[in-house]
């Protein structure tokens, strides 16, 4: 595969000027931090995909950088929303409510995004205190609202006035979420109607048109360089490529992306070639676009400035062939050259006396049921959700796990089913990983609870399902760790499900995460910038520690954070 943006790369390659005239103890010098987080990077990735790496990109931080060899998240909720959540603001989803990527409001009625949350329409920065039953769900309406508690930008405007908080992200969630409240800017990638569209929103004062003028670089004919006929993702790694993958099962890789199941990959359309190495291409050059029109790292009053950058093709293209193929292996290999030229881009802009530079990742991955059993490895998919609206479905649009689940609770409660009742009139509202909603407007206060012990102790019984606990059991302190910290009254369901190590919930092709195990929950932690001794700490970190870390190296406030003790960043003597 060719690289096909060719933008940014020379322009923005002018030395930064000196500022002069920044405070010296102001944020230790920094003057911009990064927070880089790859989208599904699992943490033995470093060490797997090291082969291929050159010496500029994830080599270089790990050898002039703080490696957590061991990081792990402690929620249940290993999702982009929830992740990225606590990276920026130091919070689980308890405090932050972010409790998954989307959750179903009783409220409103209606499933909400995470990262839409109740804009108030008067003016920017402004959230309600309420959501309001009827307000629009649009897209481009993106913005930090349904985040509670201390944010990342507001810790650090409090400290200091003058800074620039911005998030850039192939999704809005991976964009809005790590600076949260009070940010200046954030810029996502949306599909739109006629492919896909960089987007800003009324909730930022600083919306900057320069950036947004990148849309040029996304219409299809900029984007292939001026060869729009078929592109395609063509294997990179060192022949035969299958040698670098020789445990993958491609026939379960999933290809309703229009990529198909194996190298080469036909790349048809902008929106496609955004689930492989170019889309995170794409993000890096915007990245520089932001670096330059908001001139961070330079701010007139010597404050820090922080940027938040979230690379997503590596999720899209790790959900369709699972992290045991070569399409991971080479995604990796093309990641870690535009990790190269990001971190020479910030280097010769800010330069490296001023920055400081966290990677890491949102959640991991499961391997491929397939992959797992041809290893003698326990393993399966469970189908919990729903693929049918509710306003049109009926009971038999359902998994046959769900019906199965809906008949023997209308069995239990007494209430006539059959195939053909509507979704509407369900015992059971939905799933939202990992929360099932009963339906509170068919059952009273009594059936709820019924319902709630009945369901527990049938799933139980189902193959692949590790654990079930229910909205009281949670509430009483009842519930292991990783559930409590993943769980609010106001957003959750009436049952929290675990799987079983292995499994995960999605039928058919492809792969998931969301569970507290090792594959989904342990991620790389790199540390890297001025004064950081370069060294690795195997202990386990707690990744709700990555916050106050930022915090002590700015010298912010570092109280109220879900783990408030940062991390050693020099060696323990
Ligand atoms: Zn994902």
């Amino acid at each position: 595969m060719r690289r096909w943006l060719l933008l940014g790369a020379t322009a923005a390659l002018v030395a930064a000027s000196p500022t002069g005239g920044a405070p010296a103890a102001l944020g230790s010098g920094t003057r911009l931090a990064v927070l880089i987080v790859v989208d599904q990077m699992r943490a033995d990735y470093l060490r797997r995909f090291a082969p291929f790496f050159g010496e500029a990109g994830f080599r270089r931080l790990t050898r002039e950088g703080r490696v957590f060899s061991h990081a792990r998240y402690s929620h249940l909720t290993t999702f982009t929303g929830p992740g990225h959540a606590l990276i920026g603001s130091g919070l689980y989803g308890d405090r932050s409510g972010i409790v998954g990527n989307r959750w179903y409001s009783r409220a409103l009625g209606r499933d909400v995004n995470c990262a839409v949350g109740p804009l108030d329409p008067s003016g920017a920065g402004k959230c309600r205190a309420e959501e309001i039953a009827g307000a629009a769900a649009g897209s481009s309406a993106g913005n930090p609202c349904n985040a509670l508690g201390k944010s990342l930008a507001e810790r650090v405007k409090e400290r200091y006035p003058a800074a620039r908080v911005i998030g850039v992200g192939l999704k809005d969630r991976s964009a809005i979420l790590p600076p949260g409240k009070g940010a200046d800017a954030a810029y996502w990638v949306e599909e739109g109607k006629d492919g896909p569209i960089l987007t800003c929103s009324l909730y930022y004062p600083s919306c900057n048109d320069e950036v947004l003028a990148f849309n040029h670089e996304m219409s299809p004919n900029t984007f292939f360089g001026g060869h729009p006929e078929r592109q395609e993702w063509s294997c990179s790694l060192p022949p035969p490529c299958e040698k670098s993958c020789p445990e993958d099962v491609p026939t379960a890789h999933e290809d309703s992306s229009g990529l198909g199941r194996s190298f080469p990959h036909p790349v048809r359309d902008v929106g496609v070639a955004l689930s492989t190495p170019s889309g995170d291409e794409l993000l890096e050059s915007l990245a520089e676009r932001v670096v330059e029109a908001h001139d961070l790292g330079h701010n007139r009053a010597g404050q820090p400035d922080v940027l938040s950058i979230g690379f997503s093709s590596t999720d899209y293209f790790g959900h369709l062939f699972g992290p045991d193929s070569c399409e991971v292996a080479d995604g990796y290999k093309r990641l870690d050259q535009t990790l190269a030229r990001l971190l020479t881009f910030l280097e010769k802009r800010v330069g490296k006396d001023a920055l400081f530079l966290i990677l890491t990742a949102d959640h991991g991955v499961t391997p491929l049921p397939e992959v797992s059993l041809k290893r003698g490895i326990p393993a399966g998919r469970i189908e919990l959700g729903e693929s049918t609206r509710r306003a049109v479905g009926r009971i038999g649009d359902l998994s046959p796990l769900r019906q199965r689940m809906e008949f023997e609770l209308a069995r239990h409660l007494g209430v006539r089913e059959d195939a053909s009742t509507p979704l509407t009139r369900t015992l059971i509202l939905g799933y939202r990983e990992p929360s099932l909603y009963l339906n509170h407007e068919a059952l009273d206060d009594r059936q709820v609870r019924s319902a709630s012990s009945f369901l527990k102790s049938y799933l139980l019984h189902v193959e692949g399902i590790g654990g079930v606990y229910t909205s009281r059991e949670i509430e009483r302190g009842k519930a292991p760790e990783s559930v409590r910290l993943s769980w609010r009254a106001d957003r959750c369901g009436d049952l929290v499900i675990i799987l079983e190590p292995g499994w995960i919930e999605m039928g058919g092709t492809g792969t998931t995460h969301g569970q507290p195990y090792e594959d989904d929950a342990w991620v790389p932690l790199l540390v890297w910038g001025a004064g950081i001794e370069p060294g690795v700490v195997s202990t386990t970190v707690d990744m709700a520690r990555l916050a106050p870390t930022l915090a002590a190296k700015l010298g912010l406030e570092g109280a109220g954070f879900s783990r408030p003790e940062p991390l050693p960043l020099s060696p323990q003597r």
